[in-house]
């Protein structure tokens, strides 16, 4: 995404298994390949992390 990835935006590299098609490329962002399972912000399904990341992106 030249542009970046505006908050909300599913990301146009997730394939239809929301698994990223650039993991282990060199051309996967750095943020991305920094970011670790956090169980915080994850939670234990997909749904539970997006509540989480939409509470954190309105509290901020
Ligand atoms: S890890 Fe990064 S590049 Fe891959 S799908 Fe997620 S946001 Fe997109």
């Amino acid at each position: 995404m030249p542009q970046g990835k505006p908050p909300g935006v599913r990301c146009a590299q997730l394939d239809d298994n929301n698994l990223c098609r650039l993991f282990g490329d060199p051309r996967r962002p750095d943020v991305c390949k920094r970011f670790n399972y956090d169980p915080e912000l994850c939670g234990t399904s997909r749904n539970q992390a997006l509540v989480n990341l939409a509470a954190w992106e309105a509290a901020t």
